[in-house]
């Protein structure tokens, strides 16, 4: 999901009274507190009856108008129970008026009591053995919820085109908004219908393939049908008056996909929509051969479109609202990320939307490559904006953390570019997210998963990485200091960090590009200590040295040029030809210069360890006392008259 416009609603948890007591369906747990959320009481009466069946099908046959919410129909439900089951459970948010519930064709004793309705099953069925129930309902959906744009099921007109449109989004928890289900993100269902009968002037964009439309009287009913495991928040209907404009794609490892959009009918929107959805085409090829074969070849991708404020990545037929590249390229990404493989939690939303928002970065690294960099840019000033804040969080009842822009979005997306710069090798980087797919297809995934995966085919221990930036907070800043002398360039980088008490210091892969009147070049490093010098040797004059010149990290930098620096050299720690004439080492209030050194050099230098001048002055006898109680305790360089090279090293406690 990608959201333009912030239309993020607080969610409200509901609390009902426990109804089985007045049935005695389950009596030893009745005085339990229960929550709607499953995820958020696993051990509540609904969830534990509603754990006791594995997801093989639904069937949605709504009746749905573009005029208004108002919802009648069945759903079907085949499931197999894997713990004996005496009493079936599901979701229905509670101004859905429950009509029958059936278990083939017996009508069961049923109640609907706050968000879930409970049907006794007429015997208890055992493990292993497959229910088929069916539930009529009707209503009208509540108008705000726990969807990331407020209600699962919206009526509304886009002021442009005056189209009025009926649609879903029930993205993360407001599937039993508009339909009985059982909302689990960890029981994929393994295929689904959707039919919806409405006034034949409508279209009904839904998920995989238009299997039929049927004349129903004075009515049409579409008949949506998709064979893949889906997840229960990427059911999705829309309704409304549509040109339908199709195409294929054709991937070079896949059969070609269909490629189906519905656009608002009306002429000046159809004109300015068709050039934007051809954008698909190149995309989808693009995403093929870079994350593997698109799972839904068979049945299509496509787009609905409705009045939101952004996109939502229904599977194989993305809702969307606001048309334009990145958008398409970000729910397109989502088949792979979020769709094909599928968040274990909503705490992992990461490989969700910080995927997908990467997906749509490479779209234009690979497709329109001018804007990628402002793209990265722009990522990266949102999370800078804020000194703190992880990618993982586990208030999963917080809607607006679920899908935080900074956080989930743009510091994820961020991440993975980072592991791509840790990799250093995009043939390994492109199979990992080959792999991460493969793995996972059909079904859920953690963070901690894709990590995994990155583990396995680099080699690499990526516990670090992960710490610092998944689970840690900030950013590192980077302080460079840099001289020239002759040949030699030195480079002290003391690095700090926006939030020392998540993390204090960031190991990381760094570049330099050092500008010089003959050309650039630029080098990399791993910094892996608060302070870290490099030196090079470099025969044209430097012009400056540019942190980070591809923005590839999170992070702040400043460079500047510091004639006092001392340049570092090769000499500076060894020492073995002045031993012991500086002394005491460590020191406290002076040091003594011994004369052996000094004969033909007067002047020297005290800087600290960051190459900074502390103190000068001229050595004129055998034994030249310099006082050191004004400097803060660290370590410290003497340099000799006008020596580059050569340093002595020493410790002020
Ligand atoms: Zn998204």
């Amino acid at each position: 999901m990608k959201i333009k416009i912030v239309l993020l609603l607080a969610f409200i948890g509901l609390a009902f009274s426990n109804i089985l007591a007045q049935q005695n369906f389950c009596s030893a747990l009745k005085s339990r507190n229960i929550l709607l959320l499953p995820e958020a009481n696993p051990e509540s009466v609904q969830e534990v009856l509603m754990n006791k069946y594995d997801l093989k099908f639904y069937h949605l046959n709504l009746n749905i108008e573009r005029t208004s919410t108002y919802i009648s129909g069945w759903v079907r439900t085949l499931a197999l129970i894997t713990k004996p089951l005496d009493t079936f459970a599901f979701e229905l948010q509670t101004s859905m008026i429950l009509d029958s519930v059936f278990s083939g064709t017996i009508k069961l004793l049923m109640t609907h009591s706050g968000d879930f309705g409970f049907a006794k099953l007429p015997v208890t069925v055992v493990a292993g053995a497959m229910i088929d129930m069916k539930i009529y309902y009707h209503g009208t959906p509540p108008t705000s919820g726990g969807s990331a744009f407020g209600a699962g099921f919206i009526n509304a007109t886009d002021a442009g085109s005056g189209s009025q449109i009926t649609y879903s989004l029930s993205q993360p928890y407001s599937a039993p908004e508009w339909w009985p289900c059982k909302q689990s993100l960890k029981d994929k269902i393994d295929s689904s219908y959707v039919y919806v009968t409405t006034d034949s002037t409508n279209k009904v964009g839904s998920n995989g393939k238009l299997k039929n439309t049927v004349i129903v009287g004075n009515k049409k009913r579409y008949e949506w049908r998709q064979i893949f495991p889906i997840d229960c928040y990427l059911i999705s209907v829309a309704v409304g008056k549509y040109y339908d404009y199709s195409f294929y794609a054709f991937p070079v490892n896949t059969v070609p996909i269909l490629i189906q959009n519905y656009i608002y009918d009306n002429p000046t929107t159809i004109s300015a929509m068709k050039p934007q959805f051809d954008k698909t085409k190149s995309i989808i090829e693009l995403y093929c051969k870079l994350f593997g074969p698109y799972a839904f070849a068979g049945e299509k991708y496509g787009h609905s479109m409705a009045p939101l404020g952004g996109g939502m990545e229904h599977q194989t037929m993305t809702t969307i609202g606001v048309v334009n590249y990145e958008i398409i390229a970000h729910e397109l990404g989502h088949q792979w990320f979020g769709d094909e493989v599928t968040c274990a939690t909503w705490s992992d939303i990461w490989v969700n939307e910080g995927f997908a928002t990467y997906t749509a970065f490479l779209a234009l690294q690979y497709l329109d490559t001018s804007k990628s960099a402002a793209y990265m840019e722009n990522s990266h000033n949102s999370v800078l904006s804020q000194p703190d804040g992880s990618i993982w969080f586990t208030d999963t009842l917080n809607v607006g953390r679920i899908f935080s822009n900074r956080l989930t979005y743009q510091k994820g997306s961020s991440i993975i570019h980072m592991i791509r710069f840790e990799l250093n090798n995009d043939t390994l980087f492109f199979n990992i997210l080959k792999e991460y797919i493969r793995r996972f297809k059909g079904s859920t995934a953690s963070a901690l998963d894709f990590k995994k995966v990155v583990e396995d085919l680099s080699g690499k221990n990526f516990t670090p990485f992960f710490n610092q930036w998944f689970f840690g907070e900030g950013y590192p800043i980077f302080n460079v200091f840099w001289n020239q002398m002759g040949n030699r360039v030195s480079i002290i980088n003391a690095q700090s960090t926006s939030k020392p008490s998540s993390v204090s210091l960031f190991l990381t892969p760094l570049e330099y590009k050092i500008k010089t009147t003959k050309g650039d070049t630029t080098i990399k490093i791993y910094f892996k200590n608060n302070v870290q010098g490099t030196v090079l040797n470099v025969k044209d004059s430097v012009l400056s040295v540019e942190v980070d010149p591809s923005n590839w990290l999170l992070c702040k930098s400043s460079s500047v040029k510091d004639p006092n620096q001392l340049p570092l050299g090769v000499n500076e720690f060894s020492g073995n030809r002045f031993k012991n004439l500086v002394y005491p080492n460590p020191a406290h209030d002076y040091i003594e210069l011994s004369n052996k050194m000094i004969s033909d050099q007067l002047s020297y230098s005290i800087f600290d360890a960051i190459g900074r001048k502390v103190l000068f002055g001229f050595a004129s006898d055998i034994t030249t006392t310099i006082d050191i109680r004004k400097l803060p305790p660290g370590l410290y360089f003497v340099r000799l008259g006008d020596s580059n090279t050569e340093a002595l090293k020493f410790i002020k406690n």
